[in-house]
């Protein structure tokens, strides 16, 4: 099998990224963070090393994007549209590793992901604080998958 790449994007499309090869983590997060900055009750999260990620947008990349550092978590930069506002991906430079959302990965005339197989979750993770309980057959973890305790 040739290696999968994703490309992602904001919803006006004026930042572009690629995320090349199998992702680390793929998951549904229920933190409480993610509910807020996405307005979700949960979303797809997943994480990839800093060598599989790379902008793909034409424009200078600083000039593109805005970024936020979470106030007590100084590694996590988080990259958003300077455009439409979208966040795209943040970058942990603890673990050397970038974050982004499935639900901007490129999709076909359906609407249907691309190469789903390659990246379909595989938990729920911070399910505690969940605001919908999902009955399907993934594992629903306390914090990351394998890294914590499991809930259900
Ligand atoms: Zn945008
Ligand atoms: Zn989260």
């Amino acid at each position: 099998m040739s290696t999968p790449i994703h490309a992602g994007a904001c919803f006006c499309g004026a930042v572009s990224y690629t995320v090349t090869g199998k992702p680390t983590l793929s998951a549904y997060c229920h933190c409480s963070r993610c509910q807020i900055m996405n307005g979700s009750a949960f979303i797809w999260t997943i994480h990839f090393p800093a060598s599989a990620f790379s902008w793909t947008h034409p424009e200078q990349h600083d000039a593109a994007t805005d970024t936020y550092i979470t106030e007590g978590k100084p590694w996590k930069t988080r990259f958003r549209c300077r455009k439409c506002g979208t966040c795209v991906a943040s970058y942990n430079n603890k673990t050397e590793h970038w974050s982004v959302w499935g639900v901007q990965f490129e999709r076909d005339e359906k609407g249907v992901t691309k190469d789903l197989d390659s990246v379909k979750p595989t938990a729920h993770i911070f399910y505690e604080t969940r605001l919908v309980d999902v009955n399907d057959e993934l594992s629903k973890w306390e914090g990351y998958e394998d890294k914590s305790t499991r809930i259900l």
